[in-house]
């Protein structure tokens, strides 16, 4: 099955092999390795062949993800928002990276729409409609990483390529698969991966600069969600964690200290389908993993205003916690039949 979308790459072949151009590089909110590796990678391949480039995040990132080369040049819109401003505006180029909706980068999402540049799409969720001029897109592709190294072979820019910006591809592919645990059964990732090693990147460090970076609050919050607060609902195959304002507050919670909670409760056998359920300042974040066909795109689609992957989705609620696990829990007998079908 041919998954790849690709429209106009000659037109952006043809741009990025000419004269310098400013080129304004955007992803989602929450950032996640695969967004910021990308746009890194991206950035700096791009600079090298002499053109002006910046990278906005629509808000800030967890701090195990600030290792990777030239971090430093990341504009943060909800830090920055003029700045932010005045690389979109005087852009001739934007990238969208790892989204294909404009909702993805929230406040952003004006200044990309009104302006008058060529857009560009590389991403790998699912979507009927890209909004983009030239797409660059697969969802059967591990990582917007992934791609981004594609893109560049594609055009012929792969010369472009040095082990910093291979250190972020490699960032970028190594979260969004779990460490070659899922989205990464198809060989072309791994010949990718032997291309990366061969420019000589720290393949461990990298590693531990992602996973072993931890706080001792951070560990410690992970024992008491695991310990205290993961609901296994046996029925229905499923498991639930949720952590208030209060709780995140007794374990000094920092951006990012919940990130990969969701997926623990999947290594319970007969578990399929997690959910994980965070209070934030205005909304409830919920963050949503299965393991075979149940598709937590659409549940988180269907039900919380969100989407994602098939196995990997996220949405949010307004309202209360109690509220939104309520909502929750009486969803699960809608789908009992999935949940519940012979899979293994
Ligand atoms: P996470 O649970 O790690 O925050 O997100 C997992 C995946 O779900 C992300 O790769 C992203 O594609 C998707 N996702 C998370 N939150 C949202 C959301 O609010 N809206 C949409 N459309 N997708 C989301
Ligand atoms: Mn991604």
């Amino acid at each position: 099955m041919k998954s790849r979308v690709i429209r106009e790459i000659n037109r952006i072949k043809k741009l990025l092999g000419g004269e310098s151009k400013n080129i304004a590089i955007i992803t989602h909110v929450n950032p996640d390795g695969d967004a910021i590796g990308s746009c890194l990678a991206l950035g700096r391949i791009l600079s090298s062949l002499g053109h002006h480039t910046g990278i906005i995040t629509p808000n800030m990132y967890p701090d195990f993800l600030k290792w990777m080369p030239g971090n430093d040049q990341i504009t943060i819109y909800s830090n920055a928002r003029k700045a932010a401003r005045e690389l979109i505006e005087k852009a001739d180029i934007i990238f969208c990276i790892d989204f294909n909706d404009l909702s993805r980068i929230k406040e952003i999402n004006d200044l990309v729409d009104k302006s008058s540049a060529l857009k560009v799409l590389i991403d790998h969720h699912p979507t009927e409609r890209y909004f983009a001029g030239v797409v660059y897109c697969d969802i059967n592709t591990s990582s917007t990483a992934e791609l981004v190294f594609d893109f560049i072979q594609e055009l012929g820019f792969e010369k472009a390529i040095d082990k910093e910006s291979a250190t972020c591809i490699f960032a970028g592919i190594m979260t969004d698969t779990g460490c070659f645990s899922f989205n990464s059964s198809i060989p072309h990732t791994y010949r990718v991966v032997a291309k990366l090693l061969e420019y000589g990147i720290d393949k461990d460090r990298a590693y531990y600069q992602v996973y072993d970076n931890f706080s001792p609050d951070r560990m410690r919050l992970l024992g008491y969600a695991l310990n205290d607060k993961m609901e296994i609902i046996q029925e229905y195959h499923t498991a639930i964690i949720s952590l208030t304002r209060e709780e995140q507050k007794r374990y000094h919670f920092q951006p990012g200290d919940s990130e990969g909670f969701v997926n623990y409760p999947l290594s319970v056998k007969g578990i399929r389908f997690s959910a994980f359920f965070i209070e934030k300042e205005d909304i409830i974040k919920i963050s949503f993993r299965s393991k075979g066909s149940f598709a937590v795109n659409r549940f988180a689609e269907s039900h919380f205003n969100g989407g994602g992957h098939l196995n990997a989705s996220g949405g949010e609620f307004k309202g209360t916690i109690e509220t939104a696990l309520n909502i929750f829990r009486d969803l699960l007998a809608q789908y009992h039949k999935e949940l519940t079908d012979e899979w293994l």
